[in-house]
């Protein structure tokens, strides 16, 4: 087993058609740039579980699975955010069967692993990487974590310019 693999030779297993098999391995997946923030995605090598299902002719039908964490700031609060997330993807790949049939990650019977078990996890990560899901984020006014502060944080508010004036024309 190598500490990693990139690309895998769909190829080199010698699959018939109809034959399928279960392989374990390790992928590194780069850190993501999510809504201005950067995020690192542990652990570092990702154990991920590929499925191999040889179809007809030189066509694959693929399952990848895996379980990762993202580390960075909660987009709310700002304090660290590490949300886990189980990832599952299928992929096809059947040569010469129309365009939808054609994976992006199959190439010539190697398969982009590492592009494939990226893409995954961003299409899995929610636009928004939260501490929590119900986290309470800042406090617009003083910028306060609101998630401290229990639920009775509360400004003087701010009287409307617009009010003045009408108790001005009230009291006349
Ligand atoms: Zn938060
Ligand atoms: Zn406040």
């Amino acid at each position: 087993m190598p500490l990693h693999t990139d690309t895998f030779d769909l190829g080199g297993l010698r699959l018939s058609a109809g034959e399928g098999r279960r392989l374990e391995s390790n992928v590194g997946i780069d850190r993501f740039e999510l809504g201005g923030e950067s995020y690192a995605v542990e652990p570092e090598v990702v154990p991920v579980a590929l499925d191999i299902s040889r179809t007809t002719g030189a066509g694959y039908a693929l399952r990848l699975s895996f379980q990762a964490t993202l580390n960075g700031p909660c987009m709310r609060c700002l304090s660290p955010a590490a949300p886990s997330f189980s990832v599952v993807a299928r992929e096809v790949s059947q040569p010469g069967e129309g365009e939808e049939l054609q994976s992006p990650y199959v190439r010539d019977g190697v398969l982009d692993l590492r592009g494939w078990a990226r893409d995954a996890l961003a299409l899995t990560v929610p636009a928004q990487v939260l501490c929590r899901a119900d986290c309470a984020g800042l406090c617009p006014v003083c910028g306060v974590d609101l998630n401290l502060g229990g639920d009775d944080h509360a400004h003087e508010r701010e009287p409307d310019p617009r009010w003045a004036k009408l108790a001005e024309l009230h009291f006349e």
